[in-house]
Protein backbone atom coordinates (compact mmCIF):
# COMPACT_ATOMS: atom_id res chain seq x y z
CA UNK A 1 0.00 0.00 0.00
CA UNK A 2 1.19 3.43 -0.90
CA UNK A 3 0.20 7.24 -1.00
CA UNK A 4 1.59 9.82 -2.90
CA UNK A 5 1.35 12.39 -0.70
CA UNK A 6 3.98 12.87 1.71
CA UNK A 7 3.14 15.55 4.91
CA UNK A 8 5.09 18.95 5.00
CA UNK A 9 5.89 20.70 8.01
CA UNK A 10 4.43 23.73 7.05
CA UNK A 11 2.27 22.87 3.99
CA UNK A 12 -0.83 21.57 2.98
CA UNK A 13 -0.95 18.44 2.75
CA UNK A 14 -0.35 17.06 7.21
CA UNK A 15 -2.06 19.94 8.31
CA UNK A 16 0.45 19.57 10.87
CA UNK A 17 0.63 23.72 11.04
CA UNK A 18 -3.61 24.71 9.58
CA UNK A 19 -4.96 21.49 12.33
CA UNK A 20 -2.51 21.96 15.15
CA UNK A 21 -0.37 25.00 14.82
CA UNK A 22 2.60 23.25 14.90
CA UNK A 23 5.44 24.91 12.35
CA UNK A 24 8.06 22.11 13.24
CA UNK A 25 7.83 18.39 13.93
CA UNK A 26 9.45 16.94 16.76
CA UNK A 27 12.02 14.07 16.78
CA UNK A 28 11.16 11.39 15.06
CA UNK A 29 7.02 12.17 14.17
CA UNK A 30 7.95 13.30 10.64
CA UNK A 31 9.93 9.37 10.00
CA UNK A 32 7.01 7.40 11.86
CA UNK A 33 4.24 9.32 9.75
CA UNK A 34 5.72 8.72 6.74
CA UNK A 35 6.34 4.83 7.57
CA UNK A 36 2.65 4.60 8.24
CA UNK A 37 1.65 6.21 4.92
CA UNK A 38 4.12 3.73 3.34
CA UNK A 39 1.47 0.98 5.11
CA UNK A 40 4.00 -0.29 7.33
CA UNK A 41 4.00 -1.81 10.85
CA UNK A 42 5.31 0.58 13.81
CA UNK A 43 6.17 0.56 17.34
CA UNK A 44 6.96 3.68 18.90
CA UNK A 45 8.44 3.97 22.17
CA UNK A 46 8.65 7.79 23.36
CA UNK A 47 8.84 9.39 26.61
CA UNK A 48 5.90 10.66 27.74
CA UNK A 49 5.03 14.31 26.43
CA UNK A 50 7.29 13.82 23.31
CA UNK A 51 3.92 14.05 20.95
CA UNK A 52 3.23 10.27 20.13
CA UNK A 53 -0.43 11.57 19.11
CA UNK A 54 0.86 13.30 16.37
CA UNK A 55 1.87 9.94 14.76
CA UNK A 56 -1.29 9.00 13.83
CA UNK A 57 -3.23 12.02 13.78
CA UNK A 58 -1.52 13.10 10.87
CA UNK A 59 -2.61 10.54 8.77
CA UNK A 60 -5.62 10.35 8.38
CA UNK A 61 -5.63 13.84 7.39
CA UNK A 62 -2.86 12.75 4.86
CA UNK A 63 -4.53 10.30 3.91
CA UNK A 64 -8.41 11.02 4.36
CA UNK A 65 -9.24 7.63 5.53
CA UNK A 66 -10.06 7.07 9.19
CA UNK A 67 -7.26 6.23 11.78
CA UNK A 68 -8.75 3.70 14.87
CA UNK A 69 -7.02 4.47 17.87
CA UNK A 70 -7.37 2.01 20.51
CA UNK A 71 -7.19 3.70 23.70
CA UNK A 72 -7.70 2.09 27.31
CA UNK A 73 -9.90 4.85 29.06
CA UNK A 74 -13.25 6.21 28.80
CA UNK A 75 -12.40 9.80 30.07
CA UNK A 76 -9.42 10.17 28.12
CA UNK A 77 -11.24 9.12 24.84
CA UNK A 78 -13.65 11.65 25.27
CA UNK A 79 -10.90 14.59 26.11
CA UNK A 80 -9.05 13.47 23.15
CA UNK A 81 -12.09 13.55 20.39
CA UNK A 82 -13.20 17.05 22.29
CA UNK A 83 -9.67 18.49 22.01
CA UNK A 84 -9.64 16.77 18.17
CA UNK A 85 -12.59 18.59 17.00
CA UNK A 86 -11.78 22.19 18.64
CA UNK A 87 -9.32 21.88 15.91
CA UNK A 88 -11.01 20.87 13.17
CA UNK A 89 -11.07 17.43 12.84
CA UNK A 90 -13.87 14.87 12.63
CA UNK A 91 -13.47 12.58 15.68
CA UNK A 92 -15.58 10.22 17.82
CA UNK A 93 -15.57 7.50 20.45
CA UNK A 94 -17.04 3.81 20.47
CA UNK A 95 -17.15 1.88 23.56
CA UNK A 96 -19.87 -0.77 25.23
CA UNK A 97 -21.09 2.71 27.43
CA UNK A 98 -22.02 4.50 24.26
CA UNK A 99 -25.67 4.14 23.42
CA UNK A 100 -26.48 6.13 20.58
CA UNK A 101 -25.94 3.30 17.66
CA UNK A 102 -26.29 6.44 14.71
CA UNK A 103 -22.17 6.92 15.67
CA UNK A 104 -21.36 3.24 15.04
CA UNK A 105 -23.32 3.49 11.48
CA UNK A 106 -21.39 7.06 10.64
CA UNK A 107 -17.93 5.21 11.47
CA UNK A 108 -18.19 2.52 9.24
CA UNK A 109 -19.34 4.71 6.46
CA UNK A 110 -15.75 6.19 7.18
CA UNK A 111 -17.07 10.05 8.50
CA UNK A 112 -14.70 10.01 11.02
CA UNK A 113 -10.48 11.02 10.55
CA UNK A 114 -10.17 9.38 14.00
CA UNK A 115 -12.03 6.99 15.49
CA UNK A 116 -11.02 6.04 19.63
CA UNK A 117 -12.20 2.53 20.85
CA UNK A 118 -11.95 0.65 23.59
CA UNK A 119 -10.14 -2.93 23.21
CA UNK A 120 -13.18 -4.20 24.51
CA UNK A 121 -15.26 -2.77 21.78
CA UNK A 122 -12.78 -3.50 19.09
CA UNK A 123 -12.60 -7.02 20.29
CA UNK A 124 -16.49 -7.63 20.16
CA UNK A 125 -18.08 -5.35 17.21
CA UNK A 126 -19.35 -7.05 14.28
CA UNK A 127 -16.47 -8.28 11.36
CA UNK A 128 -19.24 -6.45 8.92
CA UNK A 129 -18.33 -3.15 10.71
CA UNK A 130 -14.51 -4.12 10.19
CA UNK A 131 -15.52 -4.61 6.41
CA UNK A 132 -17.78 -2.03 5.97
CA UNK A 133 -15.03 0.18 7.69
CA UNK A 134 -12.60 -1.28 5.37
CA UNK A 135 -14.39 -0.66 2.41
CA UNK A 136 -14.83 3.04 3.01
CA UNK A 137 -10.91 3.16 3.90
CA UNK A 138 -8.52 2.46 7.07
CA UNK A 139 -5.60 4.34 7.14
CA UNK A 140 -4.02 2.56 10.15
CA UNK A 141 -4.75 1.08 13.56
CA UNK A 142 -3.18 2.48 16.59
CA UNK A 143 -2.91 0.83 19.94
CA UNK A 144 -2.15 3.19 22.38
CA UNK A 145 -0.75 2.56 25.72
CA UNK A 146 0.36 -0.78 23.94
CA UNK A 147 2.37 -2.19 26.95
CA UNK A 148 -0.50 -3.15 28.31
CA UNK A 149 -0.35 -5.99 25.88
CA UNK A 150 2.32 -7.86 27.70
CA UNK A 151 2.09 -9.48 30.67
CA UNK A 152 5.63 -8.19 30.91
CA UNK A 153 4.19 -4.74 30.83
CA UNK A 154 3.44 -3.00 34.50
CA UNK A 155 -0.50 -2.49 33.40
CA UNK A 156 -1.53 -5.63 31.69
CA UNK A 157 -4.94 -5.88 30.68
CA UNK A 158 -6.11 -9.28 28.74
CA UNK A 159 -8.24 -7.38 26.47
CA UNK A 160 -5.47 -5.96 25.23
CA UNK A 161 -3.66 -9.20 24.18
CA UNK A 162 -6.81 -10.31 21.94
CA UNK A 163 -6.02 -7.07 19.69
CA UNK A 164 -3.92 -9.08 17.30
CA UNK A 165 -7.34 -11.07 15.91
CA UNK A 166 -7.70 -7.67 14.24
CA UNK A 167 -5.28 -8.59 11.84
CA UNK A 168 -7.14 -11.52 10.39
CA UNK A 169 -9.91 -8.55 9.30
CA UNK A 170 -7.51 -5.54 8.98
CA UNK A 171 -4.57 -8.04 7.07
CA UNK A 172 -3.57 -4.92 4.99
CA UNK A 173 -3.22 -1.91 7.55
CA UNK A 174 -0.16 -1.00 9.04
CA UNK A 175 -0.56 -1.50 13.20
CA UNK A 176 0.91 1.23 15.07
CA UNK A 177 2.30 0.30 18.54
CA UNK A 178 2.92 3.20 20.75
CA UNK A 179 4.53 3.20 24.12
CA UNK A 180 6.23 5.22 26.56
CA UNK A 181 7.78 2.69 28.18
CA UNK A 182 8.73 -1.10 27.37
CA UNK A 183 11.56 -2.97 27.90
CA UNK A 184 13.25 -5.49 25.22
CA UNK A 185 10.84 -8.09 26.71
CA UNK A 186 7.86 -6.11 26.05
CA UNK A 187 8.56 -4.98 23.00
CA UNK A 188 9.11 -8.17 21.18
CA UNK A 189 5.75 -9.21 23.56
CA UNK A 190 3.99 -6.26 21.61
CA UNK A 191 5.40 -6.96 17.82
CA UNK A 192 4.45 -10.78 18.02
CA UNK A 193 1.37 -9.95 20.29
CA UNK A 194 0.09 -7.69 16.92
CA UNK A 195 1.39 -9.65 14.27
CA UNK A 196 3.89 -6.96 13.17
CA UNK A 197 5.62 -7.53 10.11
CA UNK A 198 8.98 -6.30 9.86
CA UNK A 199 7.73 -3.09 12.40
CA UNK A 200 9.51 -0.01 12.11
CA UNK A 201 10.84 0.47 15.51
CA UNK A 202 11.72 3.95 17.16
CA UNK A 203 12.84 4.14 20.41
CA UNK A 204 13.62 7.79 21.85
CA UNK A 205 15.43 9.35 24.21
CA UNK A 206 14.03 8.75 28.16
CA UNK A 207 15.55 11.16 29.51
CA UNK A 208 12.85 13.76 31.18
CA UNK A 209 15.09 16.82 31.67
CA UNK A 210 12.38 18.76 32.70
CA UNK A 211 11.69 16.84 35.69
CA UNK A 212 13.26 16.83 38.94
CA UNK A 213 13.61 13.84 41.05
CA UNK A 214 13.93 14.14 44.85
CA UNK A 215 13.94 11.92 48.07
CA UNK A 216 12.56 13.30 51.67
CA UNK A 217 13.10 10.91 54.33
CA UNK A 218 10.56 11.21 57.08
CA UNK A 219 10.05 9.23 60.82
CA UNK A 220 7.58 6.84 60.82
CA UNK A 221 5.55 8.54 63.59
CA UNK A 222 1.98 9.12 64.00
CA UNK A 223 2.77 12.77 62.74
CA UNK A 224 3.45 10.49 59.76
CA UNK A 225 0.61 11.58 57.62
CA UNK A 226 0.66 15.30 59.01
CA UNK A 227 3.97 16.51 57.75
CA UNK A 228 2.54 14.78 54.33
CA UNK A 229 -0.07 16.90 54.33
CA UNK A 230 2.14 19.57 55.23
CA UNK A 231 4.33 18.83 52.32
CA UNK A 232 1.06 18.77 50.04
CA UNK A 233 -0.13 21.63 51.13
CA UNK A 234 3.62 23.39 50.29
CA UNK A 235 2.93 21.79 46.55
CA UNK A 236 -0.90 23.09 45.92
CA UNK A 237 0.50 26.80 47.12
CA UNK A 238 3.66 26.43 44.72
CA UNK A 239 2.29 25.52 41.84
CA UNK A 240 -1.10 23.41 42.11
CA UNK A 241 -1.63 19.81 40.41
CA UNK A 242 -0.04 17.15 42.40
CA UNK A 243 -0.44 13.06 42.18
CA UNK A 244 -0.11 11.48 45.50
CA UNK A 245 0.57 7.57 44.56
CA UNK A 246 -0.07 4.88 47.12
CA UNK A 247 0.98 1.72 47.76
CA UNK A 248 -2.36 0.27 49.47
CA UNK A 249 -6.29 1.30 49.33
CA UNK A 250 -6.12 1.79 53.26
CA UNK A 251 -3.03 4.48 52.96
CA UNK A 252 -5.31 6.03 50.10
CA UNK A 253 -8.07 6.61 52.13
CA UNK A 254 -6.64 7.97 55.26
CA UNK A 255 -4.46 10.55 53.05
CA UNK A 256 -7.22 11.86 51.07
CA UNK A 257 -9.06 11.87 54.52
CA UNK A 258 -6.56 14.36 56.38
CA UNK A 259 -5.94 15.97 52.83
CA UNK A 260 -9.67 16.94 53.16
CA UNK A 261 -9.82 18.14 56.86
CA UNK A 262 -7.02 20.18 56.09
CA UNK A 263 -9.23 22.12 53.62
CA UNK A 264 -7.10 20.41 50.27
CA UNK A 265 -9.54 20.00 47.44
CA UNK A 266 -8.43 16.66 46.66
CA UNK A 267 -10.01 13.60 44.63
CA UNK A 268 -10.14 9.69 45.37
CA UNK A 269 -8.91 7.10 42.76
CA UNK A 270 -8.62 3.24 43.58
CA UNK A 271 -8.91 -0.23 41.52
CA UNK A 272 -11.86 -1.09 44.31
CA UNK A 273 -14.15 2.01 43.44
CA UNK A 274 -15.77 -0.13 40.50
CA UNK A 275 -16.23 -2.92 42.76
CA UNK A 276 -18.23 -0.32 45.31
CA UNK A 277 -20.43 1.57 42.44
CA UNK A 278 -21.08 -2.25 41.48
CA UNK A 279 -22.58 -3.40 44.32
CA UNK A 280 -24.48 0.21 44.85
CA UNK A 281 -26.80 -0.40 41.77
CA UNK A 282 -26.89 -4.18 42.42
CA UNK A 283 -29.06 -2.97 46.08
CA UNK A 284 -31.28 -0.53 43.25
CA UNK A 285 -31.61 -2.94 40.73
CA UNK A 286 -34.97 -5.64 41.21
CA UNK A 287 -35.26 -6.41 37.32
CA UNK A 288 -33.98 -9.45 35.12
CA UNK A 289 -31.67 -7.05 32.83
CA UNK A 290 -27.92 -7.48 32.55
CA UNK A 291 -26.39 -5.63 35.86
CA UNK A 292 -23.31 -5.37 35.25
CA UNK A 293 -23.48 -3.45 31.59
CA UNK A 294 -25.39 -0.89 34.11
CA UNK A 295 -23.13 -1.37 37.22
CA UNK A 296 -20.26 -0.71 34.59
CA UNK A 297 -21.88 2.44 33.11
CA UNK A 298 -22.42 3.74 36.74
CA UNK A 299 -18.77 2.70 37.69
CA UNK A 300 -17.29 4.33 34.57
CA UNK A 301 -19.41 7.81 35.18
CA UNK A 302 -18.52 8.26 39.09
CA UNK A 303 -14.79 7.81 37.90
CA UNK A 304 -15.30 10.26 35.32
CA UNK A 305 -16.87 12.90 37.82
CA UNK A 306 -13.68 12.14 39.59
CA UNK A 307 -11.48 12.23 37.10
CA UNK A 308 -12.48 15.18 35.23
CA UNK A 309 -12.88 17.55 38.14
CA UNK A 310 -9.05 16.72 38.47
CA UNK A 311 -8.11 16.86 34.89
CA UNK A 312 -10.20 20.38 34.75
CA UNK A 313 -7.98 21.69 37.65
CA UNK A 314 -11.34 21.79 40.33
CA UNK A 315 -9.95 19.56 42.82
CA UNK A 316 -5.69 20.39 43.70
CA UNK A 317 -4.32 16.74 44.75
CA UNK A 318 -5.72 13.11 43.14
CA UNK A 319 -4.78 10.70 45.51
CA UNK A 320 -4.43 7.29 44.77
CA UNK A 321 -3.47 3.77 43.95
CA UNK A 322 -1.69 2.79 40.43
CA UNK A 323 -5.02 2.42 39.46
CA UNK A 324 -4.99 5.92 38.32
CA UNK A 325 -3.12 7.81 35.67
CA UNK A 326 -2.47 5.42 32.48
CA UNK A 327 -3.42 7.56 29.96
CA UNK A 328 -4.23 10.72 31.88
CA UNK A 329 -3.35 13.78 29.61
CA UNK A 330 -3.24 16.23 32.10
CA UNK A 331 -0.23 18.89 30.55
CA UNK A 332 0.14 20.63 34.09
CA UNK A 333 0.90 18.47 37.09
CA UNK A 334 3.32 19.57 38.70
CA UNK A 335 4.05 17.16 41.71
CA UNK A 336 3.95 12.94 41.66
CA UNK A 337 4.82 11.89 44.94
CA UNK A 338 5.25 8.75 45.86
CA UNK A 339 4.24 7.72 49.16
CA UNK A 340 5.68 4.37 49.39
CA UNK A 341 7.94 2.35 47.24
CA UNK A 342 6.97 1.77 43.21
CA UNK A 343 6.34 -2.02 42.07
CA UNK A 344 9.30 -1.48 39.87
CA UNK A 345 12.11 0.83 37.95
CA UNK A 346 9.70 0.60 34.91
CA UNK A 347 6.73 1.96 36.96
CA UNK A 348 8.54 4.68 38.96
CA UNK A 349 9.32 5.96 35.14
CA UNK A 350 5.85 5.80 33.97
CA UNK A 351 4.05 7.09 37.44
CA UNK A 352 6.39 10.26 37.71
CA UNK A 353 6.55 10.96 33.57
CA UNK A 354 2.85 11.80 34.49
CA UNK A 355 4.49 15.25 35.63
CA UNK A 356 5.42 17.97 33.51
CA UNK A 357 3.52 16.88 30.46
CA UNK A 358 3.64 20.27 28.96
CA UNK A 359 7.40 20.33 29.04
CA UNK A 360 7.83 24.72 30.45
CA UNK A 361 8.45 22.89 34.64
CA UNK A 362 7.72 25.46 37.08
CA UNK A 363 9.93 23.30 40.05
CA UNK A 364 13.26 23.72 38.03
CA UNK A 365 12.55 27.11 36.15
CA UNK A 366 12.18 28.75 39.54
CA UNK A 367 15.28 28.69 40.75
CA UNK A 368 16.43 26.44 43.64
CA UNK A 369 18.84 27.73 46.48
CA UNK A 370 22.13 26.00 46.54
CA UNK A 371 24.98 26.45 48.72
CA UNK A 372 28.63 26.04 48.28
CA UNK A 373 29.22 23.01 50.33
CA UNK A 374 32.62 22.45 50.05
CA UNK A 375 34.05 22.40 53.48
CA UNK A 376 30.78 20.47 54.57
CA UNK A 377 31.80 17.94 52.14
CA UNK A 378 35.46 17.53 52.44
CA UNK A 379 34.70 16.77 56.15
CA UNK A 380 32.45 13.98 54.91
CA UNK A 381 35.21 12.65 52.26
CA UNK A 382 37.85 13.05 54.54
CA UNK A 383 36.32 11.27 57.52
CA UNK A 384 34.69 8.33 55.37
CA UNK A 385 38.88 7.67 53.92
CA UNK A 386 39.45 7.62 57.64
CA UNK A 387 36.81 5.15 58.39
CA UNK A 388 38.80 2.94 55.94
CA UNK A 389 35.72 2.22 53.40
CA UNK A 390 33.59 -0.77 54.35
CA UNK A 391 30.56 1.42 55.90
CA UNK A 392 27.67 2.81 54.96
CA UNK A 393 26.99 6.54 55.58
CA UNK A 394 26.25 5.96 59.14
CA UNK A 395 29.27 5.61 60.69
CA UNK A 396 31.70 8.51 59.56
CA UNK A 397 27.98 10.78 60.27
CA UNK A 398 28.72 9.50 63.84
CA UNK A 399 32.34 10.32 63.84
CA UNK A 400 31.59 13.66 62.79
CA UNK A 401 29.40 14.25 65.48
CA UNK A 402 31.89 13.60 68.23
CA UNK A 403 30.39 9.99 68.94
CA UNK A 404 32.63 7.64 70.95
CA UNK A 405 30.63 4.61 71.00
CA UNK A 406 31.88 1.37 70.78
CA UNK A 407 31.70 0.81 67.43
CA UNK A 408 33.72 3.89 66.44
CA UNK A 409 36.16 2.82 69.54
CA UNK A 410 36.78 -0.58 68.09
CA UNK A 411 37.29 -0.21 65.18
CA UNK A 412 39.87 2.56 66.18
CA UNK A 413 39.05 5.54 64.11
CA UNK A 414 41.20 8.25 64.04
CA UNK A 415 39.06 11.12 65.18
CA UNK A 416 41.17 13.85 63.97
CA UNK A 417 40.70 17.65 65.24
CA UNK A 418 39.31 18.60 62.07
CA UNK A 419 36.06 16.70 62.55
CA UNK A 420 35.63 18.60 66.44
CA UNK A 421 32.85 20.66 66.84
CA UNK A 422 30.29 19.33 63.93
CA UNK A 423 28.00 18.08 66.23
CA UNK A 424 25.52 20.61 65.81
CA UNK A 425 24.73 19.35 63.05
CA UNK A 426 22.07 16.60 62.75
CA UNK A 427 22.29 13.09 61.65
CA UNK A 428 20.39 13.50 59.36
CA UNK A 429 21.92 16.54 58.01
CA UNK A 430 24.87 14.99 57.16
CA UNK A 431 23.19 11.81 55.87
CA UNK A 432 21.41 14.25 53.58
CA UNK A 433 24.48 15.56 52.55
CA UNK A 434 26.02 12.48 52.03
CA UNK A 435 23.15 10.92 49.56
CA UNK A 436 23.66 14.70 47.55
CA UNK A 437 27.13 13.64 47.11
CA UNK A 438 26.73 10.38 46.20
CA UNK A 439 23.54 11.29 43.32
CA UNK A 440 26.55 14.00 41.82
CA UNK A 441 29.29 11.06 42.20
CA UNK A 442 31.29 11.85 44.34
CA UNK A 443 30.31 9.17 46.31
CA UNK A 444 29.63 5.91 45.16
CA UNK A 445 27.19 3.79 47.01
CA UNK A 446 27.22 -0.45 46.33
CA UNK A 447 25.40 -3.58 47.68
CA UNK A 448 26.70 -6.52 49.20
CA UNK A 449 24.58 -9.21 50.48
CA UNK A 450 22.06 -6.95 52.27
CA UNK A 451 24.34 -4.15 53.45
CA UNK A 452 25.27 -0.77 51.65
CA UNK A 453 28.41 0.36 51.30
CA UNK A 454 29.62 4.24 50.51
CA UNK A 455 32.84 4.64 49.69
CA UNK A 456 34.86 7.90 47.82
CA UNK A 457 34.83 8.10 44.22
CA UNK A 458 37.27 8.79 41.42
CA UNK A 459 35.50 12.01 41.35
CA UNK A 460 35.76 12.92 45.42
CA UNK A 461 38.92 11.97 45.46
CA UNK A 462 40.10 14.58 42.89
CA UNK A 463 37.76 16.91 45.18
CA UNK A 464 39.85 15.95 48.10
CA UNK A 465 43.60 16.21 46.35
CA UNK A 466 42.74 19.60 45.41
CA UNK A 467 41.68 20.49 48.83
CA UNK A 468 43.46 21.39 51.99
CA UNK A 469 41.95 21.55 55.73
CA UNK A 470 41.38 25.53 55.01
CA UNK A 471 40.40 25.69 52.05
CA UNK A 472 38.94 23.77 49.38
CA UNK A 473 37.37 24.18 45.79
CA UNK A 474 33.88 25.15 45.27
CA UNK A 475 31.31 22.56 45.64
CA UNK A 476 28.20 24.03 45.08
CA UNK A 477 25.01 21.56 46.39
CA UNK A 478 21.07 22.15 45.68
CA UNK A 479 19.92 22.86 49.45
CA UNK A 480 16.84 20.19 49.93
CA UNK A 481 14.73 20.76 52.87
CA UNK A 482 16.91 18.47 54.73
CA UNK A 483 19.95 20.59 54.16
CA UNK A 484 18.50 23.58 54.74
CA UNK A 485 17.39 22.62 58.62
P1 LIG B 1 2.68 11.63 24.33
O1 LIG B 1 1.49 10.91 23.76
O2 LIG B 1 3.98 11.19 23.74
O3 LIG B 1 2.73 11.57 25.84
P2 LIG B 1 1.36 13.95 23.33
O4 LIG B 1 1.08 13.42 21.99
O5 LIG B 1 0.24 14.03 24.31
O6 LIG B 1 2.58 13.16 23.99
O7 LIG B 1 2.04 15.38 23.15
C1 LIG B 1 2.50 16.11 24.25
C2 LIG B 1 2.35 17.57 23.98
O8 LIG B 1 3.20 17.95 22.91
C3 LIG B 1 0.94 17.94 23.57
O9 LIG B 1 0.58 19.11 24.29
C4 LIG B 1 1.06 18.21 22.09
O10 LIG B 1 0.12 19.18 21.69
C5 LIG B 1 2.49 18.72 21.95
N1 LIG B 1 3.09 18.47 20.62
C6 LIG B 1 3.09 17.30 19.92
N2 LIG B 1 3.75 17.44 18.76
C7 LIG B 1 4.18 18.72 18.69
C8 LIG B 1 4.92 19.48 17.73
N3 LIG B 1 5.36 18.94 16.60
N4 LIG B 1 5.17 20.77 18.01
C9 LIG B 1 4.73 21.33 19.16
N5 LIG B 1 4.03 20.67 20.11
C10 LIG B 1 3.76 19.39 19.88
Amino acid sequence: MGYMCRPEVNGRNGGVKKFFGYSTFRPYQKEIIEKILEGRDCLVVMATGSGKSLCYQVPPLVAKKTAVVISPLLSLMQDQVMALRQRGIKAEHLSSAQTDSSVQRNAESGQFNILYMTPEKACSISTSFWSNLLNMGICLLAVDEAHCISEWGHDFRVEYKQLGNLRNILTNVPFVGLTATATEKVRIDITDSLKMRDPYVTIGSFDRNNLFYGVKSFKRSSSFVDELVGEVSKCVANAGSTIIYCTTVKDVEQIFKSLLEAGIKAGIYHGQMNNKAREESHRFSAFAIDVSEIALVVAFNEINVLLKSFIRDESDVMVATIAFGMGIDKPNIRYVIHYGCPKSLESYYQESGRCGRDGNCDNCTTSRNESDMSREAFLLMACMRACGGNWGLGMPVDVLRGSRSKKILDAQVRQSSHFMGLGELSANWWKALGYQLISHGYLTETIRDVFKFVCVSPKGMQFLSSSKPDHQPPLVLPVTDELSG
